[in-house]
């Protein structure tokens, strides 16, 4: 019994560390990694692939009018959209990838080594699957779109990465938003 116990105090400290690592790195609402691992992420693949010489891309996803989701929701449902759009971004995108939420109702992605068509591919069918298939959240059917930004550099820096993708998201809103842009 006493050693049994004394497993148990093990596993439980050791679970707890788990989640106090997972505290750190991932957003609460969401569960997606956060802003400063992303950045700390990012920030090591590009050391990596300033050696293999590769290239990898940079996107920024930002909710449509999502001051209006909380405005005819309420910021409870809101928050619940968020963990949706959260969920399907996560999901869209390939496990090597990173999926963090940037900001409010924005995430951000980093992925290497991407093949562009194909991944072009596998974000506009991410856009359009959105933008097609409203949010259920009980008896709630709210429909939303995102727009997505996409940089893809050799070797550069965190700033000028994030500002790439984010000129594009830019663009992306510009032109009337649920679209996908990026850098040819
Ligand atoms: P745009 O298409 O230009 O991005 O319009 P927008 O309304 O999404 O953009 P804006 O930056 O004006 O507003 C962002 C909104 O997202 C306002 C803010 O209340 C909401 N938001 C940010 N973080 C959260 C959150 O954690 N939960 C909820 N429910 N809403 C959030
Ligand atoms: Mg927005
Ligand atoms: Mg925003």
């Amino acid at each position: 019994v006493a050693i049994y116990a004394a497993f148990q105090d093990i596993t439980s400290r050791k679970n707890r560390e788990v989640l106090l690592k997972n505290q750190a790195v991932r957003d609460p609402l969401t569960s997606l990694f956060n802003r400063r691992y992303f950045e700390d992420e990012v920030t090591k693949r590009i050391s990596s692939t300033r050696m293999s010489g590769g290239e990898f891309s940079v996107l920024m996803v930002d909710a449509d009018h999502f001051k209006r989701v909380n405005d005819t929701y309420g910021h409870k449902t809101g928050d619940k959209v968020l963990i949706e759009l959260a969920a399907t971004c996560e999901q869209a995108l390939r496990a090597d990838d990173i999926v963090a939420r940037y900001g409010g109702e924005e995430f951000c992605v980093v992925a290497p080594g991407v093949e562009k068509q194909d991944f072009a591919r596998r974000l506009e069918n991410f856009r359009s699957s959105v933008s097609s298939k409203p949010v259920q959240i009980g008896a709630l059917s709210i429909a939303v779109s995102v727009s997505i930004g996409m940089a893809e550099q050799h070797a550069a820096d965190l700033e000028s990465l994030i500002s790439a993708a984010d000129g594009q998201l830019y663009t992306a809103k510009r032109e009337g938003r649920d679209r996908f842009v990026w850098q040819t």
